[in-house]
């Protein structure tokens, strides 16, 4: 049987959580026994979101083969089993990139290059392209953006012309709309979805099931209503309350009939799913034995999306443990005034992360932060920038070394602890400006990075130019640094952490981005669990 697609389309406004249905709906076909994907459309003419700011974008997902990609790509992976590559996600960008690099090869024999069939064949090879893997039985392809976005236009001719090419019978729907509910009238309303609706009739695409969000349950008739205005019936009226966990949606959407409606309209024969893990997760989430506190030093705190993955690889350490994370999001910058100030600020903290970020702004909070969890025996993550400044720190204070820095925000340093590979004495560089992707890194025998994992060669994702510099690795061996991750070669620090303190690690990878509500990633389960013996003061 060939490869069936669900193609999800939203209207009436954005952030309707059209991620969260597509990865749950993932979710829900895999319980049945199906192997799925999920892939994105996102109408941006930006090739990647790597060079987007996160104060624009969120954070950047990055897959095992190093591509930069956009942060439903973290949902899809984090509800389901697949593992994604950059041919799970395509923007605006790369379709016009891909076409005009063809038009200057002459690849198109003298005709006008144009937006149909040109670019809209692009778009379909390279959905097509998914299912080359024949074990493949669902692709699930988000469009991104909303109905009647002049950006989105070819995407959606795109998909609309799937369903003659690829088969009526292969192809099914979903549109994501908004009912609100109106207080003072004590009604919900539909007209919004109407609307959107005939818009994306107006494109010719009909949709076989309507998803509808609501933050008040429906009332009798609403399903009929919108059932009868829109053209389909009423069981392909699907509910979407609000929810008090997003890990609840697999099994909400479950009950509410989704897979089932869209296994018969494909053709698809299966039992019923299987979603005793997400029931598990759930239960957690609702009836946790005790709250951890732990302070995140970042900087983009005020945009909550630019550390979805860290923040949702907490969640998972504190389910792991069968306990709630409260994460406390502080601001770097205001932890500069030096160690007294730092110390009210993170007062109460059982543990403290720092994530991953770029640029100088914030560096000397995070040293003040990282200080203040070293000397207290506090238990202290670092992610990616956060083992780099846990190296300053360390360099700083422990090996009495001024001005120690990384030469990112100091490049004519007397100690550049960190730095770029090709700035190191006797490296091999990777070649590129950044190592991106999963690479190889050998775990030491009796470290607490080693204990987490129970593994020896663990493969992780990286996005980053700097890295420690080897130069400093005996004198900080000396004063207590265990390098407990390293490249198999050797040659590279993946991994530190202090052995004279309960848990202080800091890896140069990004473990959040591995990370599952079903299967935490083991450091971060490690982490909460550090965290939970710790007792605050
Ligand atoms: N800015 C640092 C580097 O490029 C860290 C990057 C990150 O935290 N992802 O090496």
């Amino acid at each position: 049987m060939p490869t069936k697609f669900v193609f999800v389309t939203g209207g009436v406004v954005s952030s309707l959580g059209k991620g969260i249905v597509a990865s749950s709906l993932g979710s829900i076909l895999e319980g049945r026994g199906l192997k799925v994907q999920n892939m994105k459309l996102d109408p941006y003419i930006n090739v990647d979101p790597g060079t987007m700011s996160p104060f624009q974008h969120g954070e950047v997902f990055v897959t095992d083969d190093g591509a930069e990609t956009d942060l439903d790509l973290g949902h899809y992976e984090r509800f389901t089993q697949a593992r994604l590559s950059r041919a799970n996600n395509t923007t605006t960008g790369q379709v016009y990139s891909a076409v005009i690099a063809k038009e200057r090869k002459g690849e198109y024999l003298g005709k006008t290059v144009q937006v149909v069939p040109h670019i809209t064949n692009e778009i379909k090879d390279r959905i097509k392209a998914l299912a080359k893997d024949k074990s493949l039985d669902v692709v699930i392809v988000e469009v991104g953006g909303t109905i009647g976005d002049i950006e989105s236009l070819p995407f959606l001719e795109a998909i609309r012309q799937m369903r003659t090419d690829w088969g009526r019978e292969h192809c099914a729907y979903v549109h994501l709309t908004l009912v609100p509910y109106m207080k003072s009238a004590g009604e919900l309303k539909t007209k919004p979805t109407q609307h959107s609706v005939k818009e994306l009739l107006g494109i010719g695409i009909q949709p076989d099931v309507i998803v509808c969000r609501t933050e008040h349950p429906f009332f009798p008739d609403t399903k009929s209503k919108i059932a009868l205005f829109c053209n389909v019936d009423e069981k392909a009226v699907i509910e979407n309350l609000d929810l008090d966990t997003i890990y609840e949606m697999p099994l909400w959407l479950r009950k509410e009939g989704l897979d089932d409606l869209l296994c018969k309209r494909l053709g698809l024969r299966t039992h019923v799913s299987n979603l005793h893990a997400w029931e598990k997760v759930v239960a957690t989430v609702r009836r946790p034995s005790a709250t951890v506190d732990i302070g995140v030093v970042g900087k983009y705190t005020e945009v909550r999306d630019a550390y979805k993955s860290i923040s949702e690889a907490l969640t998972h350490g504190g389910i792991a443990n069968g306990v709630r994370t409260e994460m406390h999001w502080i601001e770097a910058a205001d932890l500069e005034k030096g160690p007294v100030q730092a110390a009210k600020i993170l007062k109460g903290m059982r543990g403290v992360l720092v994530p991953g970020g770029f640029g100088h702004r914030g560096i000397e909070g995070k040293i003040e932060a990282i200080r203040w969890a070293r000397e207290r025996k506090v238990p202290y993550f670092g992610v990616c920038l956060g083992m780099q400044t846990m190296a300053i720190e360390f360099a700083r204070h422990v090996l009495k070394l001024k001005g120690a820095n990384s030469t990112e925000f100091d490049a004519a340093g007397p100690y550049p602890i960190i730095s770029m590979l090709e700035e190191q004495k006797n490296v091999k560089t990777l070649g590129g400006t950044m190592r991106l992707g999963a690479y190889p890194c050998r775990l030491a025998k009796g470290s607490r990075a080693a204990a987490a994992y129970s593994e020896k060669i663990i493969f992780e994702r990286h996005r980053h130019r700097y890295e420690f510099n080897n130069e400093f690795r005996e004198a900080c061996a000396k004063a207590g640094v265990l390098f407990s991750g390293v490249s198999p070669d050797g040659s590279l620090v993946e991994i530190m952490e202090l052995r004279d303190h309960p848990w202080m690690l800091g890896v140069q990878f990004h473990p959040e981005f591995k990370s599952k509500p079903t299967h935490a990633h083991p450091l971060f389960k490690a982490f909460i669990k550090a965290a939970l013996t710790f007792k605050a003061r």
